[in-house]
């Protein structure tokens, strides 16, 4: 098992303590913290500074992290954004409702699906504790109305229902930026468009509690940049990596600027911030994912393992850094717990992971983590894992933390290991739903090669599935 490290900062004790008027918080915070939920689209797991990328400078994100706990082994349900998506919203496992596969291309995208209506998101238990609810970005849950974020517990939306969107005016007519369920006019940039509106919402509901999500689109395909970001990254050759670290810049700036508004509103202290990505990176997008193995749309860690950053000045101590396997899964009872409403269902897998953070709990949050995407599939328990994924036959045993690339298949050297996660994925695979629509973004061929391009990249903007 690996070992839980933590280190608590005299900066995060000092800053716990003057706002608690001399005393750091023995529990959870006694005032309603807020929470923002930021969640990167295709974010390659080595271009992050705090993730060890020097390429493309983060100063945000990283500000994040250090002001943050950064879970090292942070993970997604699905290596794709929709069920990603609905992992994070509703604390479980997507496969447990159906939910295993991105919405088809359209006209499959205006069919009945999305997230299943009886399924309860995090904004409808905010929304039940008397909290303000928000979204601001991607949805990718569905385009019917019965989907639609303002029936899902959000009751302020502005973004596209769509899986991708053009990020300079010219929204496809099937997927329009929304103002709530109205069409309005095409921002000049969408990821800055973003940033402003969770900024807006910040002041509109300063006064209140709040849950606010900002999914950004931000850097899914189709690769688009501002001028200037190109400009400051003429030196980078390769065009699709220099436009990817300039629409990459652009997200860590939106991100700022949300930050440096809860600053200023005194309310940064006092308020739970998570940072992930959907997925992994793609090839496609100029993304890399540093060490790790595959990429987007793949069980092997390079679509599935994320930056996964949990901040609250007000009750975990900045600086740290956190081993043991966590999921998006975790994001819903982590913050009810926070806000002091704690989830009592039976049904969710996710975990409230404040007492590990907090360093008062010790051990691992999940005993096992599970993976289940059409004919790939994965197992992480401890430092094992097996994985059948894109470009192998057969499940493969790898010890990640001696080989965190999967490089060394342990398969016949570790049988009793083997058999071990075989049964327990089985166990847990017994108690999955058969998928309720196969959409695009499946390798329905889990030999395809490492490194095939997704379809439709020409149509990206209105691909829903890349
Ligand atoms: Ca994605």
């Amino acid at each position: 098992m690996l070992k839980s490290v933590f280190f608590r900062t005299a900066a995060a004790v000092t800053a716990a303590a003057s706002l608690w008027g001399g005393e750091a918080p023995a529990a959870d915070a006694p005032a309603k913290p807020n929470v923002l939920v930021i969640v990167a689209d295709d974010l390659g797991y080595g271009d992050l500074g705090f993730q060890g990328g020097k390429e493309i400078p983060t100063p945000n994100l990283d500000q994040l992290a250090a002001d943050g706990v950064k879970c090292t082994s942070g993970y997604i349900s699905c290596p794709v954004c929709s069920p990603t998506r609905a992992g994070l919203l509703t604390g479980r496992y997507q496969q447990r409702f159906g939910h295993e596969f991105n919405p088809g291309p359209a006209p499959d995208a205006a069919q009945k699906i999305g997230l299943p209506v009886d399924e309860k998101t995090i904004a409808d238990r905010f929304r039940a504790a008397g909290y303000k609810t928000g979204l601001v970005g991607k949805w990718h849950l569905g385009n019917l109305p019965e989907f639609h974020p303002q029936q899902r517990g959000f009751e302020e939306f502005y973004g596209f229902l769509g899986g991708a969107h053009p990020y300079f005016p010219g929204s496809p007519q099937n997927n329009p930026i929304l103002r709530g369920t109205e069409t309005v006019q095409d921002p000049e940039y969408l990821t800055d468009a973003f940033g402003k509106e969770a900024v807006a919402y910040i002041d509109r509901h300063k006064a209140d509690p709040f849950y606010l999500q900002v999914t950004f689109n931000a850097v899914h395909n189709p690769q688009h940049a501002k001028a200037e970001h190109l400009e400051r990254f003429k030196e980078i050759s390769n065009e699709r990596r220099r436009t990817y670290a300039g629409m990459l810049t652009a997200m860590d700036d939106a991100i700022g600027t949300i930050l440096g508004k809860l600053k200023s509103e005194k309310l940064d202290q006092n308020t739970l911030v998570v940072f992930i990505s959907d997925n992994g990176g793609p090839e496609a997008n100029g993304s890399t994912n540093g060490s790790l193995r595959g990429q987007k749309a793949q069980t092997w860690e390079g679509g599935i393992r994320v930056p996964f950053v949990v901040k609250w000045p007000a009750a975990i101590p900045a600086g740290g850094e956190f081993h043991q396997p966590v999921i998006q899964l975790d994001v819903l009872p982590t913050a009810l717990a926070a806000i002091g409403h704690p989830v009592t269902d039976k049904n969710l897998d996710g975990v409230n992971l404040l007492p590990f953070l907090k360093g008062e709990s010790q051990g691992a949050p999940h005993e096992r983590l599970y993976w289940r995407f059409g004919p790939q599939t994965a197992i992480r328990q401890g430092d094992w894992k097996l994985v059948k994924a894109t470009g192998i036959d057969a499940p493969q045993l790898f010890n990640l933390k001696a080989d965190i690339g999967e490089k060394t298949d342990l398969s016949s050297a570790e049988p009793a290991k083997f058999q071990e996660l075989q049964t327990a994925w089985n166990e847990w695979n017994a108690t999955l739903v058969p998928p309720k629509w196969r959409g695009a973004g499946v390798n329905a061929n889990p030999n395809r090669q490492p490194g095939a391009q997704p379809r439709n990249r020409k149509k990206a903007a209105e691909a829903p599935a890349t």
